[in-house]
This record gives C-alpha cells, sequence and structure tokens, in this order.
C-alpha cells in the first residue's frame, strides 16, 4: 500500500475515525491535510505524526473550505486522494425529529461529502487518477429506529457515491462508500450517554443495548475502518468503484 508522492485530504481527520483514517495514508506515505472546524484536535494529528497540514473549516461551507483547500494544493499539490468522512448524528423518535434537524443532517452527511467532492473531482479527471472515499454508515445501507434523519442522510451518500462511480467509471477516478458499524469514538459515546440521559439506564447497560445488534458483540475499531479506507486509496483497488465496503462486525 504505498501511496508516496500522493496529497491526500481527510474531513474530520482531528479526531475518531478521520483520524484514523489519516494516520493509516500516513503511514503509507501520503502528504496528508486534515479538516475540521476546531484547530486543537488537527495540531494534536499533526503533531502526532498523522498529518502534514490542516485547515480549520465548515465542510457546510464551501467557499471558505474551497479556498483554504486551493492555498494548501500549492503547497503539497493537487489532492489526489478525498476521504468524506466529517458527519454526525441526531437522535430522536421520527415525530420528534424537527424538518429542521433532517436538513442540517442533510448538509453536513451529504452536502459536506458533495462539496469536498465537486472541489477536487475535475483536477482528477484532467489528471485521470484519483480516489474518493465517502464515510457513509451500516445506516446508509439498513433502517435503524430513533434515527431516522441520519439514517436518511446516508442512505443518500450511498445514493451518491453508487451515481458518481458510473460517471466516472471511465475516467481513472474511483468513488467508493465504507460503511462503518457502531465504532469506538467521541460520536458512540455521545450516543450512549443520550441513552443514558433519557433512559436512566447505566453506560454498561446502554452499551450492552447497542452491542445486542452487533453479530461480534463488540464496536468496530477507528482502525479497522481506516484499513478498509487504505485498501480503496491504493493502486490495488483500481477496478473497485461504486461499492459500499462494511467494516460492520457482520451487521448486514
Ligand atoms: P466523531 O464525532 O468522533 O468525529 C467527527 C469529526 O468530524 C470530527 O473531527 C469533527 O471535527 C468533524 N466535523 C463534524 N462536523 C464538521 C463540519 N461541519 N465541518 C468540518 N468537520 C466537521 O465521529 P466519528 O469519527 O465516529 O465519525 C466519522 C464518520 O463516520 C461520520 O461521517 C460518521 O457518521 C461515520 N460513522 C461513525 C460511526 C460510529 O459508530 N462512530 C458508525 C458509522 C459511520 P470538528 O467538530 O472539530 O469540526
Amino acid at each position: 500500500m504505498n501511496l508516496q508522492g500522493r496529497h491526500a485530504l481527510v474531513t474530520g481527520g482531528g479526531r475518531g475515525i478521520g483520524r484514523a483514517v489519516a494516520a493509516a495514508l500516513s503511514a503509507a506515505g501520503a502528504q496528508v491535510t486534515v479538516v475540521g472546524r476546531t484547530e486543537k484536535p488537527l495540531q494534536e494529528a499533526a503533531a502526532a505524526g498523522h498529518a502534514q497540514g490542516w485547515i480549520v473549516a465548515d465542510v457546510t461551507q464551501p467557499e471558505a473550505m474551497v479556498d483554504h483547500m486551493r492555498v494548501i494544493e500549492t503547497v503539497r499539490g493537487p489532492i489526489d486522494i478525498l476521504v468524506a468522512n466529517a458527519g454526525g448524528a441526531v437522535s430522536a423518535p421520527f415525530a420528534e425529529t424537527e424538518p429542521s434537524q433532517f436538513r442540517e443532517m442533510f448538509e453536513l452527511n451529504v452536502m459536506g461529502v458533495v462539496h469536498a467532492t465537486q472541489a477536487v473531482l475535475g483536477g482528477m479527471i484532467e489528471r485521470k487518477s484519483g480516489r474518493i472515499v465517502a464515510i457513509a454508515s451500516i445506516a446508509g445501507v439498513r433502517g435503524y429506529g430513533y434515527v431516522s434523519a441520519y439514517c436518511t442522510a446516508k442512505h443518500a451518500v450511498v445514493g451518491l457515491v453508487r451515481s458518481l462511480a458510473v460517471e466516472t467509471a471511465k475516467t481513472g477516478v474511483t468513488v467508493n462508500a465504507v460503511c462503518p458499524g457502531y465504532t469506538d469514538t467521541e460520536m458512540m459515546r455521545e450516543a450512549v450517554s443520550n441513552i443514558v440521559a433519557k433512559t436512566g439506564r447505566s453506560r454498561e447497560q446502554a452499551e450492552a443495548a447497542i452491542l445486542k445488534s452487533t453479530p461480534m458483540d463488540r464496536f468496530i475499531k477507528p482502525e479497522e475502518v481506516a484499513a478498509a479506507v487504505l485498501y480503496l486509496c491504493s493502486p490495488v483497488a483500481a477496478a473497485v468503484t461504486g461499492t459500499t465496503l462494511m467494516v460492520a462486525g457482520g451487521e448486514n
């Protein structure tokens, strides 16, 4: 998995899955730029050697993000690999989920991928080479209760990837989704805290309730998701496009 000479951009690369992806790509030799709204975790990822640069930007605000991307491309070269990972979830029964929350989930999880992809795709097509990986979710291919807005958005990400893969099939650019199951990150810890707050259960009980639906009976590690991303970004995956690679411990 040699990515020497490649420039990779990882949105949400300061923590969780994004940070593990940055670490894996960087270890394979890529120059990595991480993006997020908070500077400190991005600096920390760089200090740990997982990234060579960072952009403080909101993926839902394309103008600022793209300006920064153009600047960083003059320093590290054009972006060859995009990992559109930044995302987030809200949980509530459908009847209590505001239309504004559906729109927020769509803006972050779908338009965040769209904006970053539109900023890099033209250059990749010109160079006849590129890798785009969206971090969707197992919630992008099956239904879950109490997260309808998130599930809707993640299904849209999978639809976007499938469609774009057809459109770019002859260009040398591949477009894929990685669909993690419940992964041990800040986002997961927040989900557990929500269950605790809403049900009065202990953290252990809340985690056990989540794990009930997972055949392996454990959370996925961010590094396991990163390994799938690394594969899709590598030269050997040139014929893999439009796929949804599950890293979900047997959930399907
Ligand atoms: P975390 O909450 O740990 O990390 C999310 C990252 O995204 C942070 O670095 C955050 O940085 C960044 N981010 C969030 N919103 C924005 C924004 N508007 N603009 C730029 N950056 C943003 O989440 P995970 O690592 O768990 O999740 C990563 C991806 O994986 C998400 O798309 C999530 O939906 C998906 N996923 C996660 C699963 C899980 O169980 N953890 C399961 C399946 C999919 P900052 O706040 O500083 O901007």
